[in-house]
């Protein structure tokens, strides 16, 4: 294997398409795929000491791959980490993180507008292991320093918010974290490292889903987790090799090339999102839009410096209606009249992608959960492509007037 060496002070961009790409004796161009699940040794000697971790070198599937080390150093030097250990999923890479950090009698802060399988994960899941969580609102700053007691560990926030897009300032909770001895993990799954990067606002831990942006185009499961060589190595691979939700190397070649064109991609849907967002705001049809980058959104202004002035390519709106029954009916019938978008449960793709939260991502929530994450029976999420935007608007615009 041989490595390009690279000068230190690349852009963003140019880091994207050339951290992380070794090369075989071939001289490939583009980055290779390692599918193999073991490692031929060059002694005994050197297998015992990579299994002890006293040098370097590939031992079995379940620990490591180079396709999959390829994915991390690139996502790190993408989020300004120290280092990055990846997952097959969001999910379990925030279930390496919790299994990682926390014991039972441990105590962890979120938001009550936490992704769904969040919620359930930590408040539900992990609460059979005697881990106990307080879930505040998320813009609110002083209710999470309220909800500090002497065994949190770990304070976790996600921003912008899946599907309301509420945005909390990163800078602020790690001071409450930090002050409480406490660590901030922060999900920047919808604004991604090309809009926001958490670790340079004070958080210790980025959580990933690959499966959306970082992959962008739909096709694989991914996680990660970005953070210090220290909590990688000792905190978060020991739960990998014991727990093996480890990130199949084909998964992490294909996030891998989707991490070079994530920058172009993010631009040009976050710009499709803002014209969309003004467009659905003056909707007679539409009560309500969220959306980070309309002055109308209550953290306009902190989510302008947190994103890179973006407001990102995920929006959500309600629907016009008076009372819960007729709002989900006008909802199914604008997601049933789609003749060119998806419906469909995911978001980060190149194809517009909508959704009825109260009824998908949020409908395992308890009827109270789901109305303190504020999602209503007629919001429906739309996650930003790279269709033309006049047919995005025409195919929505076909649903909204026949209510
Ligand atoms: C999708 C998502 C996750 C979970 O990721 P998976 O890859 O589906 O397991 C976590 N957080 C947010 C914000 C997400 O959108």
């Amino acid at each position: 294997m041989s490595t390009q060496k690279l000068p230190d002070h690349l852009h963003a961009q140019t880091r994207a398409v050339r951290v992380a790409s070794e090369r075989s004796q071939y001289g490939e161009h583009s980055e290779a795929l390692f599918l193999t699940s073991g490692y031929v040794q060059p002694s005994a000697e050197a297998s015992a000491r990579r299994f002890a971790g006293d040098e370097e070198g590939f031992t079995y599937g379940r620990y490591g791959n180079p396709t999959v080390a390829s994915f991390e150093q690139r996502l790190a030097a993408m989020e300004g980490a120290p280092a990055c250990i990846s997952t097959a999923s969001g999910m379990s890479a925030i279930l390496m993180m919790c299994m990682g950090l926390l014991k039972s009698g441990d105590h962890v802060i979120c938001s009550h507008s936490m992704f769904g399988s969040t919620i359930k994960l930590i408040g539900t899941d992990l609460a059979k292991f005697g881990v106990r969580s307080t879930f505040v609102p998320q813009t609110d700053a002083a209710a999470w320093q309220a909800a500090i007691e002497p065994a949190t560990k770990l304070l976790f926030a996600e921003t912008p918010t899946n599907p309301l897009t509420e945005v909390c300032d990163i800078r602020a909770l790690a001071d409450i974290a930090h002050n409480a001895g406490a660590l901030l993990a922060v999900d920047n799954c919808f604004a991604t490292p090309a809009l926001q990067r958490p670790m340079a606002l004070g958080a210790d831990i980025v959580t990933h889903s690959g499966t959306k942006y970082l992959d962008g185009q739909g096709r694989v499961m991914a996680g990660a987790l970005c953070a210090s060589e220290k909590l990688v190595t000792e905190s978060f691979l020991p739960v990998l090799k014991s727990a093996g939700m480890t990130l199949a190397p084909f998964n992490a070649w294909v996030v891998l090339k989707g991490l070079e064109t994530l920058d172009i991609r993010m631009q040009a849907q976050s710009a499709r999102a803002l014209t969309l967002a003004q467009w659905l705001q003056a909707h007679p049809a539409v009560a309500a839009v969220h959306y980070p980058g309309l002055p109308s959104h209550p953290q306009h202004l902190l989510a302008m410096a947190q994103q890179s002035n973006c407001g990102g390519a995920v929006l959500s709106f309600e629907v016009k209606a008076t009372g819960d029954e007729l709002a989900r009916q006008r909802a199914f019938h604008l997601l049933d009249s789609l003749q060119t978008l998806s419906r469909c449960t995911n978001l980060g793709d190149t194809k517009t992608l909508l959704a009825h939260p109260a009824s998908t991502s949020h409908g395992r929530l308890t009827p109270a959960q789901r109305s303190l994450a504020g999602v209503s029976q007629g919001l429906i999420r739309v996650a930003v492509g790279l269709e033309h935007l006049f047919d995005i608007q025409a195919d929505l615009e076909r649903g909204l007037t026949s209510f």
